[in-house]
């Protein structure tokens, strides 16, 4: 499963175009425009998404990247959970 659309971090900055691809049930692998590829995947235990780029492991608050999972998912985009 292919999911695109765009995310932005900072408004003056723009907005960068990611797609993200459903590796197996909760994880995701998202590549943006940038080159990079992150994964993000759904932690039982946190009971959350996490994701593994920088902004999230520094600062362990939800990033870019799982905003745009979070909102594409409940859109209804993906219906196996
Ligand atoms: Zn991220």
């Amino acid at each position: 499963m292919h999911i695109r659309g765009v995310v932005r971090e900072k408004p003056e900055e723009g907005e960068e175009e990611v797609k993200a691809e459903k590796v197996s049930d909760g994880v995701y692998v998202v590549h943006s425009d940038s080159g990079s590829e992150y994964t993000v995947f759904y932690n039982p235990r946190l009971r959350r998404f996490v994701c593994t780029c920088p902004d999230y492991v520094y600062r362990l608050r939800p990033c870019k990247h799982i905003y745009f999972l979070a909102k594409t998912l409940r859109g209804g985009v993906h219906a196996d959970t």
